[in-house]
């Protein structure tokens, strides 16, 4: 202690990303450094609380260490600081017990983060105590999101309670020096959790190396479920094509593409494509599902991914996953979410007992408990930007930071498909984890479990329930409900609105004119939009509708978005073609052959009663359809999914000029074009061509109306942004016309992205 220097007492509260992430440990460090007394503790809002003491100096010092040294994991929104009066009363600085208050909101745990470098070379160690050990984890890497049952961050509100650290595990705890100081999830073979295999009946398998053994029934054909941190796999062989076939047949996934988890990513270069930027998102600590272009030497079994040139790739990210390719020749599992249909992911091992026991012929089990449910994000790569079609494992609950702070603090419940929750509080949006599609008590359940979560972890209260316009959706029904119970207002927000708001939101726009590419939203006037031009300010709940697709006639309902060959023979008969030759036709496809080709064929001649759509999802499914791509949607998305990879390769022969009526783009006549010309061109040609004419004539019908109302931007989203060649072809045209074009990054263009633009408008607007 120098005599005569000034001191300081003063109380830092700090916000961000703060817990989980070895923050406690990294204050103790720059405090003890900086020759400071005080403690540092966490607390029940997610923040952290620090007091120190010292000389002014070493203050100033500690100051600049917790804003330049902080742990790469850790993000500070806000440092509160209060000088404090009275004198000294630390003789060092320790570590507190945490407290439960909470007068804070926008923290928030962390994501879970995989493996981390030095726990995989710990892992591969022999001489290391947690050699082996398929849960190795530290201060640095790990679940976090989904072993948290309540805050503050501590191991008694975690799923890890139930594993008392032993004596090992204890000292490097407590160790200041070491990696794993105060890390929560720290354990070892010794006093952590347990992984077993069982058969499909739950009966245990002696086996002295459970994970390697499991690997190994996989490489030789067997199917089984594998816990992990956020739910259950499904894994098996993607060289064999029986597992996959028997796996296709009970799951009853007909087509729908399977994800694979690979060894290595050298091992993923052996039959996929792998730019800069796919590189990258797959080692990055998040870990996400990245969709890669099949390569020329792609070998995996046809049945993975049928009939699409891409294929979605992750890498390990836990220890279990690298142990599974120890003893194997595989280059690559699939693992896919085990959800039964219309059920979210499955994460309970007496549920995925029950529910999983007839698909699978072995359990992989641990017997950690999952507390939150999670399934694998899921991106693509556009260029050098990266799209993501689910944001969730590694990236919920962080939130999305605005460079805006919104009106009020408001929950958005989304739509129905894909779906997911999002709080929005000033500057920051927290989007839970994907959802999936609610429709049924157990998804409905879920959102609500997943929204409520996000309020005890952000500690905020909304001042407004937001929802879609659609007055049948069971979200509608929820959001009323909750904010019927806690006397808030409900904002119903149109579906391409929030789409369009959300792509603002991102780019920080005062106003836009976005195009949507969708499938279905309940339109402003009831109608079933999906193909829309949309004017829309930050500041306003309302809308223009500038334009849209040429509406079409949905013949059947419901049933021609499901067979695609309906939407395209109204659409050729309206175009003037006499379609009943090619629906008479023995290929024809049509599941009911001749008695419904002359069904439809009635519901064309009486024209009345016929619901129309202008979406843009389903003119792509026609197309489909009229060049035998695909006859049936058996997942959301195939028909055009399929189409667009048809397209991989093609080139423009139909040099179509969009046909602008007024404010519609016709789409009967191209596809008239396509249909004529079927057998002049190759189907890569036409495929190509349907969506250059789509994303010309939307891009021309937007630069259009953004002249004449004076708007610079541009914006592209809904379900079909994520589609390559639309999001190319419209960049081309718009930017050619001297406009900025945009898109998302941050945000999923599908339904993923809806509950977050709903909390846009419910946020922002002026009511
Ligand atoms: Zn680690
Ligand atoms: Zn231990
Ligand atoms: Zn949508």
């Amino acid at each position: 202690m120098s005599y005569g220097r000034y001191y300081l007492r003063v109380k830092l509260n700090v916000t961000g990303i703060v817990q989980g992430v070895g923050f406690r440990p990294f204050i103790y460090r720059i405090a003890v450094k900086n020759g400071l007394a005080g403690y540092v503790r966490n607390r029940g809002d997610a923040g952290v609380e620090i007091l120190i003491e010292g000389d002014a100096q070493c203050v100033e010092s500690f100051r600049r260490d917790l804003a330049e040294k902080k742990p790469p994991l850790a993000q500070i929104d806000q440092v509160k600081l209060v000088k404090l009066s009275g004198t000294n009363q630390f003789g060092e600085f320790t570590i507190w017990k945490s407290s439960d208050a909470a007068e804070f909101s926008g923290s928030i745990i962390p994501p879970d983060i995989a493996i981390c470098n030095e726990c995989l070379t710990e892992l591969r160690d022999p001489k290391n105590p947690r050699y082996d050990y398929f849960f190795i984890t530290c201060t640095n890497c790990g679940p976090r999101f989904t072993i948290i049952e309540r805050l503050p961050y501590d191991r008694e509100n975690t799923t890890m309670r139930e594993f008392p650290l032993c004596g090992f595990c204890q000292r490097e705890y407590n160790d200041p020096a070491n990696r794993r100081f105060h890390a929560q999830t720290v354990a070892c073979p010794l006093c952590g959790p347990k992984v077993y295999l069982t058969t499909r009946g739950g009966e245990p398998l002696d086996s002295k190396d459970p994970v390697r053994e499991a690997g190994k029934l996989l490489s030789e054909g067997s199917v089984l479920a594998i816990k992990g941190n956020g739910g259950f796999h499904i894994a098996c062989s993607v060289m064999l094509d029986k597992p996959l076939k028997r796996l296709r047949a009970t799951k009853h996934r007909r087509e729908k593409p399977f994800a694979v988890m690979v060894k290595s990513l050298a091992a993923a270069k052996t039959f996929a494509e792998v730019g800069s930027k796919e590189q990258e998102l797959l080692q990055s600590p998040m870990r996400p599902i990245v969709l890669l272009n099949k390569s020329v030497c792609y070998n995996l079994s046809p049945f993975a991914a049928p009939n699409l040139h891409n294929i979605g790739v992750m890498l390990p990210y836990t220890g279990l996953h690298h142990m599974l390719f120890d003893g194997v020749d595989d280059p690559a599992f699939v693992m896919t979410s085990a959800n039964p249909p219309n059920q979210p992911i499955v994460y309970d091992n007496n549920d995925a007992l029950k529910t999983l026991g007839g698909t699978v012929d072995y359990f992989l089990f641990h017997n950690r408990k999952i507390a939150h449910r999670c399934d694998d994000s899921v991106m693509r790569v556009h260029g050098k930007r990266q799209v993501f079609i689910r944001r969730s494992r590694g990236y919920a609950p962080a939130p999305v930071r605005l460079k805006a702070k919104a009106k009020r603090c408001v929950v958005g419940l989304g739509g129905e498909l894909n779906n997911t929750a999002c709080i929005l509080l000033d500057d920051k949006a927290f989007i839970s984890q994907h959802i999936g599609d609610v429709e049924n008590v157990e998804t409905r359940s879920f959102l609500q479990e997943a929204a409520n979560h996000l309020y005890s972890l952000t500690n905020c209260h909304a001042e407004a329930v937001v929802c879609d316009l659609h007055p049948k959706f069971t979200t509608t029904a929820l959001a009323k409900e909750m904010a019927a119970a806690d006397g808030l207002p409900l904002i119903q927000v149109q579906h391409h609105h929030a789409h369009a708001a959300a792509l603002m939101a991102e780019h920080n726009l005062e106003e836009a004119i976005s195009v949507v590419c969708d499938g279905y939203g309940y339109g402003s006037d009831g109608g079933a939009w999906g193909g829309e031009i949309l004017f829309c300010t930050r500041d306003s709940s309302k809308f223009k509708r500038l334009g849209h697709l040429e509406p079409q006639p949905l013949l059947g309902g419901d049933v021609a978005s499901r067979y695609p060959l309906r939407v395209a023979a109204g659409m050729l008969a309206k175009a003037g073609i006499d379609v009943e030759p090619w629906l008479m036709k023995k290929d024809a496809h049509l599941p009911f052959g001749e008695t419904e080709a002359h069904l439809i064929l009635d519901q064309l001649r009486k024209g009345s009663g016929v619901v129309e759509t202008t979406s843009c999802g389903r003119v792509l499914d026609a197309a489909a359809a009229v060049l035998g791509i695909c006859y049936e949607r058996s997942y959301e998305g195939e028909p055009a999914m399929k189409l667009e990879s048809a397209a991989i390769g093609g080139k423009e022969v139909l040099k179509l000029k969009p046909v602008l009526h007024g404010e519609t783009l016709e789409t009967a006549t191209m596809l008239r074009l396509i249909f004529e010309k079927k057998a002049d061109f190759s189907t890569a040609d036409l495929a190509y061509s349907a969506h250059a004419y789509l994303a010309k004539g939307l891009a021309s019908l937007a630069i259009e109306k953004a002249m004449v109302l004076d708007v610079k931007n541009i914006g592209f989203t809904g379900g079909a942004a994520c589609n390559q060649i639309l999001a190319k072809v419209m960049r081309k045209t718009v930017e050619n016309a001297g406009l900025q074009f945009l898109v998302h990054e941050a945000i999923p263009a599908g339904d993923g992205g809806v509950s977050f633009g709903q909390a846009v408008v419910g946020g922002f607007s002026r009511f």
